[in-house]
């Protein structure tokens, strides 16, 4: 029954189980997925081994060994009795847990969601022999090409496989185009005659989209079934007492934001240079080379830095410890806290003033001593060229971006800059300064390990 300790639940558990130890697991499994949401959302700069790393050492901590050592699991070598329990106690537990949210469907998503990262995470301890245990009991009929294949078409391989360090050792698998659309969306892989071939690294692609499907798919019998369990006490109080343990309210505040939760002062430097937008950058750097801006840049950027996170209280003292160092207290006191706070809603009509959007920003009227606006519309052409000098582009990219940004191509030009700066092909113009931070820091954090599917397109 359960020959690997990575399942994807797709039958029905059978056997018995006392109802104490049915209520005991599903709660244990409660604890475990909220610890993912919690580590996802504290992590979201790590890739997912470490975020996987970083949960069996909580789960290690809290006394759930049991756990802790399957998600840890490389490959199954042993299948003893304790084994089988512990694989048991895991499928059980997701079966039930599936009815718990059932019928809620903000429950749901939150539980597709922990399951689907902790089916991530798990894949990610598999070794080569784990993953092929994996494929060969769950029928995954995909074998890796020949040596010869490889030969054939290295020279293909290898553009479409820049990340890959050692092709010649690397195995490669041969399967429809159609499992990794989002590889190939992001020209990842080698497609041949409707076939891509996909590197042993990026295996996980293929699967975790088959898992959310069989997650998708079940949640209409778990309806059923829990509506069959509707006069059985026993069960409709364990049920109602699972379900209540699902605490949504994080996730629901964060839910399309999660990126903007987390981020603290002392990050800024660093991601002004990797994830912000060049308007963004250039208002940071400005504020941190002349400790001051112009009335339109503090505007433009501490809404934007409200939109990504930043309290009212780290924007103060980021303000504060910049524009003190060209003023006294007190009159930056009576002369700009007023405007951090009125921005964040707390002083005046007290609105919640949102982060401007690229229109707006392309609007403003732009004084030769200011530094906001969008530097693709409003920056001078020598000025915008030493910028993306100081970005580290070269002439080649500087010449793409600047054709674009004559032309009065403004946001081509601004997403000409993602591209370049992410090695990527993004094929939506950003509308928002925060949507471009947001796309940034999910592109360096998704970047490995299959984790740009995260995104939950399928749902
Ligand atoms: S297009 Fe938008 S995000 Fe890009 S630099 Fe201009 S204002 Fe900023």
């Amino acid at each position: 029954m359960y020959p690997h300790d990575l399942q994807l639940y797709q039958n029905v558990p059978i056997g018995e189980i006392m109802l104490d130890e049915l209520q005991e697991i599903c709660e244990t499994r409660l604890k475990v997925l909220t610890l993912v949401e919690r580590i996802h959302l504290q992590k979201l700069t790590m890739s997912v081994s470490q975020r996987k790393v970083a949960l069996v050492k909580e789960l290690y901590k809290e006394g759930i060994d049991e756990f802790a050592r399957l998600i840890n699991s490389s490959e199954c070598k042993s299948h003893t009795d304790v084994d089988i329990r512990v694989r048991r106690r895991d499928h059980i537990s997701h079966f039930v847990l599936r009815s718990v949210v059932a019928f809620n469907v903000l429950k749901k998503r939150w539980f597709f969601k922990q399951e689907t990262r902790l089916f991530k995470w798990r894949f990610s301890s598999l070794n080569n022999k784990g993953i092929k245990q994996f494929m060969r009991i769950n029928d995954f009929d995909f074998t890796p090409i020949s040596q010869g294949q490889k030969e054939d078409i290295k020279e293909y391989l290898q553009m479409s496989s820049s990340h890959v360090s050692n092709i010649d050792s690397m195995q490669f698998y041969r399967v429809p185009f159609s499992h990794v659309t989002s590889l190939i969306k992001k020209r990842k892989v080698f497609v041949m005659h409707g076939e891509a071939f996909v590197p042993e690294g990026e295996i996980a692609f293929m699967f975790v989209p088959y898992f959310k499907r069989i997650l998708i798919s079940s949640f209409e019998a778990a309806r059923e079934n829990r509506a069959k369990l509707y006069n059985d006490e026993r069960f409709t109080r364990i049920f109602a007492n699972l379900e209540n343990n699902i605490h949504i309210e994080n996730t629901i505040l964060v839910q399309d934001q999660e990126v903007q939760q987390y981020v603290s002062l002392n990050q800024l430097d660093k991601l002004s240079e990797t994830s912000y937008p060049l308007c963004m950058r250039v208002l940071h750097k400005a504020l941190r080379k002349n400790h001051h801006l112009t009335h339109g840049g503090r505007i433009q950027y501490c809404l934007f830095l409200k939109g990504i996170g930043i309290s009212l209280s780290d924007v103060m003292i980021l303000w504060k410890n910049e524009f003190t160092k060209i003023m006294d207290e007190t009159t930056f006191n009576k002369e700009h806290s007023y405007q951090v706070r009125f921005a964040f809603g707390q002083e005046g009509s007290r609105r919640d003033y949102q982060p401007y959007t690229c229109l707006k920003i392309m609007e403003s009227i732009v004084g030769p001593r200011d530094y906001h606006g969008c530097p693709f519309k409003h920056m001078l052409q020598d000025i915008l060229e030493d910028e993306l000098t100081n970005c580290g582009f070269n002439a080649l990219e500087r010449s793409a971006i600047m054709n674009l940004s004559k032309d009065g191509q403004y946001s081509a030009a601004c997403n000409k800059y993602y591209e370049i700066k992410h090695n990527c092909f993004n094929d939506t113009l950003f509308k928002h300064p925060n949507v471009y931070f947001n796309e940034s820091v999910k592109h360096h954090t998704y970047r490995y390990h299959g984790q740009d599917l995260e995104t939950e397109d399928a749902y």
